[in-house]
């Protein structure tokens, strides 16, 4: 456990490993470095001069590296490491953090339970069983899923987050990362870029004066697009198992648990979510995958400023791709995928 935690603490130094400050025709400045574990985040701005856009990553590389010092339950000293380990105890809590747990929780609510941050012990069995190569029994996960339960975090008035249940643990992984990069592309804003885009392993918070094309990642083949979507503004964020999954004796299970079996979620093969902001797609892009497309097709069109892009795989075994029917005219899927798409 002290060796991975070891290898997770070095992975998520934030590295500059490729600062390309070159400026295309239309003025177009792109950095990338590598934070959240090892993935690249890739930062667009248009309208920066050279000098500008050195100081715009740095600024965001170290707004990044302050905000996994705030989320990361994998940090020693972060608030969520401190509010894990206190037990009962409340712990005072940052605004940041604050408003990612309100936020964590509408997204509990607005799910049926689906979306749940307390998952921390039934996502650390889960590891544990594929680390081992076993699967947990029936009472293990009992045991962890009783420590498990939105309804359990409790905010007080002096902002303090208390965790009312024994050995419960807070895991931001479903929702931080859409946080982050909302935050990002705010303060770039800020510092006076007009329009851009903050990419994190293909989640993405452009901001500015749009539309901006976007990439959605093709499932089955690595490295390839599903298709591009074009959009005013707003997040896109993908949750899926093909990404992140572990292998049990012979079957794939995914990251992803659902809280209310304890057992890892049944995953869509990917769903996208384009949504007012990342943060929120995000979550609910991890909710999704959770509720399965049913669900995911029922719910999507009730929420207001959101939509989705599911890959789905018929009763016949093809795949197909659902799309609401308001993205249809925005999404431009590759040849492969061209004849399987459906509205909802
Ligand atoms: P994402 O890649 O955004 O779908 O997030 C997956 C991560 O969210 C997992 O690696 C866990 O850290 C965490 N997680 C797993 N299951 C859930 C759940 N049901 N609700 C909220 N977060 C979850
Ligand atoms: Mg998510």
């Amino acid at each position: 456990m002290k060796k991975k935690s070891l290898i997770f603490a070095l992975l998520a130094v934030v590295v500059i490993v490729v600062l390309n400050l070159a400026v295309d025709r239309e003025g177009r400045r792109e950095g990338v470095f590598f934070a959240m574990g090892g993935i690249p985040v890739r930062v667009v701005a248009y309208d920066r001069t050279r000098a500008q856009f050195r100081e715009d990553l740095r600024a965001v590389e170290m707004r990044v590296e302050r905000l996994e010092d705030e989320y990361s339950r994998y940090r020693d000293g972060s608030d969520i490491s401190d509010i894990n380990r206190a037990g009962a105890s409340c712990i005072e809590a940052s605004h940041d953090v604050i408003g990612i747990v309100k936020r964590s929780e509408h997204w509990w609510n607005m799910t049926g339970g689906a979306f749940d941050v307390t998952v921390g012990p039934l996502v650390d069995l889960w590891k544990d069983a594929a680390d081992k190569g076993k699967l947990p029994d029936a009472r293990d996960i009992e045991a962890a899923r009783s420590r498990v339960g939105m309804r359990h975090v409790r905010i007080d008035d002096a902002d303090r987050v208390c965790l009312m249940k024994d050995g419960m643990t807070i895991d931001l992984g479903g929702i931080a990362k859409g946080a982050i990069l909302d935050a990002v592309a705010a303060d770039l804003e800020k510092r006076g870029a007009k329009r851009g885009i903050v990419d994190a392993g293909g989640d993405v918070a452009p901001f500015g004066q749009g539309p901006f094309t976007i990439g959605i990642q093709d499932p089955l083949n690595k490295g390839e697009l599903l298709g591009v979507l074009t959009i005013p503004a707003g997040g896109v964020v993908t949750s899926g198992e093909y990404e992140r999954y572990v292998t049990i004796g012979k079957k794939r299970y995914s990251h992803i648990i659902d809280p209310r079996t304890g057992m890892p979620a049944e995953s869509l093969i990917s769903v996208t979510v384009v949504g007012p902001n990342a943060t929120d797609a995000d979550a609910l892009a991890t909710a999704l995958s959770v509720m399965g497309s049913e669900a995911a097709i029922s719910l999507v069109p009730t929420l207001e400023n959101f939509r989705a892009v599911i890959v789905v795989r018929n009763e016949a075994g093809e795949y197909e791709v659902w799309c609401s029917a308001d993205l249809a005219e925005l999404i431009e899927l590759t040849p492969s995928w061209e004849g399987s798409l459906k509205t909802f």
